[in-house]
């Protein structure tokens, strides 16, 4: 990449920023800072966003959040600090879903996201990493980093025709990263071209000893072990994914998708994880209840935006302030307590805990390669990689989007139901577009912490 390219992308920034509303901080030292790096490290002159979940000195980390308006980290995330030290100049703190909650990139407390794909229509830019997503695709940044938790980063890759990878769970450092749902959460990297997503990737998939859940390095020995570079794959469609109401016209995408391998050489075959029909119940049942314990630190004391009212008016503490949380919070937060009340936390939590379980043993068994977590040795006759749709349809507008979410909740919840399974199973997983600049991804899985077979993959067909 170019000096004058970067700048370029700088200077697009501002006018690109009033049509699609991306970020919410700007770096206005960007400019100067790519003039005075050095052009000589790993990624210098590459531009980036930073999902503003992920807190970096010099910018607010909001969370999209009116609670956090005003918040400054006093230190950047492991990430980011690994994407500095490597050359990256950080060009903003990226839009996104309050706290990470939501799909379409519209409840954000500074605004809607709008998809850049789409210049004359308000169209979502998919969520909850919609501003990472949109600054990739309006050309803003050479790549951004999201996060994913049941399908952030593939989502709105999705919809914004770009390259998004959530590698395994663990890989890539937590430090720093404002937690939603800590057994889920996953750092990811979207970017146009799968030669950044790999450089980048390179540089951050690290073991962390400030993150407990980074994975440790004779982990990531085993994982670079598993990995074989083999020319012609068997790849599992799960027939589970081919189940849910897609219009024939996606249908067929698929269907030349999958052609396209059989002419490469690659075999596919029909697999199934029964699993998969139970996950968005148990997502929905395990995401907010580890949220409800994130989120009891914002209560405008030790972080949060205190509210004028004083808090223990009525005798009611902390309602005010825990008022500037945005209305899907609030109700992720009723939800999530609900989930763990002693009344709900044996048919509810412990059962979802126990069917997570029932689905890794399930993805474990299609596999022909070993998980070097649990004792599964691999499947002889298994596949290496396993494919699905990302989404089941292009964007919608934001009217049709906000109609739907308003007329029930949960139909917002249905947007993830290919994506879930991936980050429940702590899975790699790339979504990249079906066809060239259309709005609907494919995504590729692998067995955990083989994330360089989902990467040489993908590769080897871009
Ligand atoms: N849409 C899902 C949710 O709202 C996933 C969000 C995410 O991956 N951060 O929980």
């Amino acid at each position: 990449m170019s000096l004058k390219t970067a700048l370029a992308r700088i200077k697009s920034i501002p006018g690109l920023q009033k049509r699609f509303n991306i970020f919410i901080s700007v770096n206005h030292g960007a400019e100067r800072q790519l003039q005075d790096s050095s052009p000589e490290l790993a990624l210098s002159n590459l531009v980036a966003g930073v999902k503003d979940n992920i807190v970096m000195k010099g910018l607010p980390t909001t969370c999209g959040s009116r609670m956090l308006v005003d918040y400054e980290s006093p230190y950047d995330a492991s990430c980011v600090q690994e994407l500095r030290d490597a050359g990256v100049v950080i060009a903003g703190k990226t839009n996104l879903d309050e706290f990470g909650m939501g799909s379409g990139g519209v409840h954000s407390y500074f605004g809607p996201v709008l998809n850049p794909m789409y210049p004359n229509s308000k169209v979502v830019a998919g969520g909850s990493s919609s501003g990472s997503a949109a600054a990739v695709a309006a050309g803003a940044v050479d790549f951004a980093l999201g996060t994913d938790t049941g399908g952030s980063v593939r989502l709105p890759a999705s919809y914004c025709a770009v390259l998004g990878f959530k590698p395994s769970y663990g890989r890539i450092s937590r430090f720093g990263v404002v937690a939603y749902a800590q057994s889920l959460d996953t750092v990811g990297i979207i970017a146009k071209d799968i030669s950044i997503i790999r450089r980048v990737f390179k540089v951050i998939d690290k073991y962390d000893p400030k993150d407990p859940t980074s994975l440790g390095v004779g982990y990531r020995k085993k994982a670079s072990a598993i990995f074989r570079k083999r020319d012609k794959l068997r790849i599992g469609v799960p027939q589970e994914f081919l189940q849910q109401s897609i219009c024939d016209q996606y249908k067929d995408l698929f269907q030349q998708f999958i052609e396209k391998l059989m002419r490469i050489g690659h075999e596919i075959y029909p697999v199934s994880i029964p699993s998969i029909k139970d996950s968005l119940p148990i997502y929905y049942t395990l995401s907010p209840a580890e949220a409800v314990s994130n989120l009891s630190r914002f209560d405008g004391v030790r972080y949060g935006t205190r509210n004028d009212i004083s808090d223990i008016e009525n005798g009611v503490l902390f309602a005010p302030t825990r008022n500037n949380f945005g209305r899907e919070v609030q109700d992720r937060i009723i939800l999530g307590n609900y989930n763990l009340c002693s009344e709900t936390f044996k048919n509810n939590y412990v059962k979802a805990q126990k069917l997570r379980l029932q689905m890794m043993n399930q993805f474990d068994e299609i596999f022909r390669d070993s998980n070097i977590l649990s004792n599964f040795k691999g499947n002889e006759s298994g596949v290496d990689l396993i494919i699905g749709l990302t989404a089941t349809s292009t964007p919608p507008t934001i009217n049709s989007f906000l109609k739907a979410e308003s007329s029930s909740p949960t139909n917002e919840y249905l947007n993830d139901v290919f994506t879930m399974p991936m980050s429940l199973a702590g899975l790699p997983t790339l979504s990249m577009p079906i066809a060239k600049e259309i709005p609907l991804g494919v995504q590729i899985a692998a067995q955990y912490a083989n994330d360089n077979a989902v990467l040489e993959f993908a590769d080897g067909i871009l």
